[in-house]
């Protein structure tokens, strides 16, 4: 017997036929002896209405309300997909958040879970019910529904996993498992057995949308053995229930990866922009006094890169953001003008960033060096470089976006394996 909490993501519980088709998932566990919880998120598009309606009825809300009206498309599932469980004979039980209670901070409309009381979530196990979970919800101190963020229903099942212990967190999606990148852009992507959490996490932060970045990380924090697969799939095919290997990829510790390879994905994020400031003193506290700022504004800058100055006093500072944040980095900018000193502020949108990921980077030499050579054999020019143990980013012009990602997964042998 084994504790599993599967979660089903918008498109799975897109109308009463696929809820139904979930329910089979469920039970097929639940007929081999498991323990199972279940966390959904609400029907595909739902939540985006429901966004749409807080803004519709005032732009500027008030983030208590706008979770109140959110929060509500996950309630719906979990009472249907509850409902249509009690049908086949399975003993289940809808929960929302604050029955349980998922404990969050008062961040509305991006709160963090704090505490799950995983012990209500056990006795439950103990009386022989499957308690589905209305994802993506919580309580705040202030006594109020609270959510998660955007996608945020992959960090409600991986944090209940971690509070019960579970051997195992299923998130079934509307693919098949995390590919070496992604299949829209190279036909011969394959689908991973396994990956890392620190590779998977690297892949979701830079543009592999298959899973919440932050779900990601509290299961590299509290080991949750995290596997991604398809609802689609037939519920009742041969294998679907194997407990060690079934269809899908799992996110597990680098030491439950016997083969590891050198590189393991390619990501990519288009609509980054390029913002550089031309002649910053080059003092101590201008970094400071240029990224202070920015974050203030909410401001998400990725790739950093400053120039060794030439005579001591003048650098060259680049930097990337969200195409979308260009304008409010340049009023930003603008106001500093003075306190920092720069000569001028150029900007170019339509970059995007292309990721190189592989743990094996850790001991091998030369993984970037082929990068560069391969993409300098396709004429494309390389505009700015970031590095860390296990990831190389290189930002482009964005219509290379797809020759990049092809070359860089053919180059590394991704699509022979
Ligand atoms: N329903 C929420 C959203 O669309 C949470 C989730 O699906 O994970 O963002
Ligand atoms: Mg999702």
């Amino acid at each position: 017997m084994a504790r599993i909490v599967m979660k089903f993501g918008g498109t799975s519980v897109a109308d009463i036929a696929r809820i139904r088709n979930v329910a089979r998932h469920v039970k097929r566990e639940v007929d081999a002896g498991h323990e199972v919880a279940v966390v959904v998120s609400a029907m595909a598009g739902k939540t985006n209405e429901l966004v749409g309606w807080t803004r519709e009825a005032s732009p500027m809300h008030d983030a208590r309300e706008y979770d109140a009206v959110v929060a509500s498309g996950e309630q719906v599932t979990a009472g249907l997909l509850a409902i249509t469980l009690q049908n086949m004979g399975v003993h289940a039980r809808s929960w929302q958040g604050w029955q349980i209670p998922i404990k969050t901070d008062n961040a509305h409309g991006a709160a963090r879970i704090l505490d799950i009381d995983g012990a209500f979530l056990i006795k439950r196990f103990g009386e022989g019910q499957v308690a589905v979970i209305a994802g993506f919800q919580g309580i705040g101190p202030d006594n109020r529904i609270s959510t998660l963020g955007r996608g945020g229903s992959d960090t409600s099942a991986v944090a209940i996993a971690a509070a019960v212990k579970a051997d195992r967190c299923d998130i079934y999606t509307d693919v098949d498992g995390v590919y070496t990148t992604d299949p829209r852009i190279e036909p011969k992507a394959r689908r991973l057995a396994k990956i890392s959490f620190e590779e998977m996490l690297e892949m979701a932060s830079l543009g592999a949308k298959v899973l919440q970045v932050r779900s990601v990380e509290l299961a590299m924090v509290h080991r949750v053995r995290t596997f991604v697969r398809s609802s689609f799939d037939d519920p009742d095919a041969p294998g679907m229930g194997d407990l060690l290997n079934p269809p899908g990829t799992l996110i597990c510790d680098e030491e439950e990866i016997v083969e590891q390879q050198v590189v393991t994905g390619i990501a990519y994020a288009k609509d980054e922009a390029q913002i550089s400031l031309r002649r910053v003193g080059d003092r101590p506290g201008v970094a400071a006094g240029i990224f202070g700022p920015l974050a203030e504004a909410n401001i998400n800058v990725d790739m950093i890169v400053q120039n060794i100055s030439e005579d001591g006093k003048y650098t060259d500072m680049t930097f990337t953001v969200p195409s979308g944040d260009v304008d409010k980095a340049l009023a930003v900018l603008e106001r500093l003008k003075a306190s920092i000193g720069y000569d001028v502020v150029q900007s170019e949108a339509g970059m995007s960033k292309v990721s190189v990921i592989g743990i094996g980077m850790r001991s091998h030499a030369g993984v970037a060096a082929t990068a560069f050579k391969a993409l300098a054999d396709k004429s494309i020019n390389i505009r700015a470089i970031t590095t860390s143990e296990i990831k190389i980013s290189i930002l482009i012009d964005g219509p290379y976006t797809e020759l990049a990602v092809r070359t860089l997964h053919s180059v590394y042998g991704l699509d022979k394996q």
